[in-house]
């Protein structure tokens, strides 16, 4: 019986062309049979739609990690969408889940973060085992499936930091250097002074560099400064250094803002900045302020642009047969008509020469800016790598680019009036990590042998 209904409905549907034309055509059944295909096709192509498996990545996919350390797991899926997560962890027979996650239709990317705090995993190797499934129902019904594992290592042990350097001397307003070695390759390490940080540099040898400044503005009492190192799981260590400090009185003096200074220097050469400011004393104010403050900042950031090894060797060079018109974290007391108008720090020294005197580069390492900076006109900044670099302001003429390597000694361009500046002279700044310090350190052969040279042969560098 069923053999033969299914042999008459085969030669049915070979006989389709023909019973089309017969007399009596049989709508119904063709309909059914376009809609059995339909229904066969569109379950096929649900079925087989998605055959590709969710994607991951993140986590970090190999070396070590932290027990604390906040892990993130990225989880894609462009097909049918996430369905489902698991992360287990594996060390020896001990196996931990961590991530059990299902999702609902509709989610294409998702974002697991876990640690293994809870995991109860000892210090060294496990495996990470991820596996995740989409809302495929290819392979019967299971979905596509990625199992992926990764192989890493538990670190919750902070390195061991030790001081090669010894005692550092520091004067206010001036510089140190501190040498140290870990117990194991760092992330991240530097000192901190009060909201300062000074990066540090590891060396061929294996030792960490940090230059740092005691700021001219920080009290002797708030100068604390603090190794604070992570290895590469993230593990953070924070150490005191020993160190000695030399309380520093800083000069002062009085500039008086003529009218002249306003009408020929402060209207032709800054209104740009700020064109809604007609009044030239109040044109002034805002370059002596806000300008001044915009310029700091711009330093600042240029910081960063260092070397991982020193590039100078030597004492520095200064400007030749130059007077000294003003020192370092000056204060200046500004006067419009006799009445003190504002009041602000020179962080810098001026050295006054002949008019468009030669600047010889203070010592070797490479212009990481040359342009025009405001209260500083034409300006160069040379890096000499471990965060040091010098800056010279108000040139009449710049004769290197960004990106050159130069020489001690080799000219770097001309003095000039550019800038905020009541005459020809070299506005000159030597910097740690983009703030000043006083030059006057590192123009002396003696103190840069004792407090910073002889530190360098401790990290096996000349
Ligand atoms: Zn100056």
């Amino acid at each position: 019986m069923t053999g033969n209904r299914w042999v008459r409905r085969k030669r049915s549907l070979f006989g389709r062309r023909e019973s089309s034309f017969s007399r009596r055509p049989r709508g119904g059944s063709i309909f059914f049979r376009v809609v059995l295909v339909a229904v066969v096709v569109t379950a096929a192509w649900y079925y087989l739609r998605d055959l590709q498996a969710p994607v991951v990545s993140g986590v970090p996919a190999a070396g070590p990690v932290g027990a604390k350390q906040e892990l993130v797991l990225r989880l894609a899926d462009g097909g049918t969408g996430l369905r489902q997560v698991q992360v287990t962890a594996v060390q020896g027979a001990k196996q931990v889940v961590l991530v059990d996650k299902s999702y609902g239709s509709g989610s294409h990317n998702a974002e697991e973060r876990f640690t293994l705090e809870k995991g109860g995993l000892v210090d060294g190797p496990f495996e990470l085992v991820i596996a995740a499934r989409d809302h495929a129902l290819f392979p019967l019904l299971q979905g596509n499936r990625l199992e992926q594992r990764l192989s890493l290592e538990l670190d919750s042990q902070p390195p061991t930091l030790t001081v090669q350097s010894g005692t550092t001397n520091f004067n206010q307003g001036g510089a140190g250097l501190v040498v140290f070695t870990a117990s194991e390759e760092l992330g991240s390490a530097g000192i901190r002074v009060a909201d300062h940080f000074f990066p540090a540099f590891r060396q061929a040898s294996g030792s960490y560099l940090c230059l740092l400044a005691f700021p001219w503005n920080l009290a002797p009492g708030a100068f604390v400064p603090k190794i604070v190192a992570s290895d590469r799981a993230g593990n953070e260590r924070v150490t005191g250094i020993y160190f000695r400090t030399n309380a520093k009185k800083f000069p002062t003096d009085r500039i008086v803002v003529s009218q002249a200074f306003l009408d020929n220097k402060i209207v032709p050469d800054f209104q740009h900045y700020f064109p809604e400011t007609s009044d030239p004393a109040a044109l002034f104010l805002r370059v002596n302020r806000e300008l001044r403050g915009q310029n700091l900042k711009t330093i600042l950031e240029h910081g960063r642009e260092t070397a991982a090894t020193p590039l100078w060797q030597g004492a520095f060079q200064r400007l030749p047969k130059a007077a000294v018109p003003g020192y370092f974290a000056q204060t200046r007391t500004y006067l419009m008509g006799g009445r003190t108008v504002d009041r602000q720090t020179h962080l810098g020294i001026d050295l006054a020469s002949t008019a468009q005197a030669p600047v010889p580069a203070a010592n070797s390492g490479k212009v990481i800016f040359a342009g025009e900076l405001g209260i500083y006109g034409d300006c160069v900044i040379i890096d000499h790598g471990l965060n040091l670099q010098t800056l010279y302001g108000h040139l009449s003429q710049i004769d290197v680019g960004e990106g050159t390597q130069v020489q001690k000694g080799e000219t770097i361009g001309r003095t000039g009036t550019s800038g905020l500046a009541g005459g020809d002279h070299l506005h000159f700044d030597v910097l740690i990590a983009g703030r000043q310090v006083n030059p006057l350190e590192w123009w002396d052969a003696a103190w840069l042998e004792n407090n910073i040279v002889g530190k360098l042969r401790l990290a096996g560098l000349p």
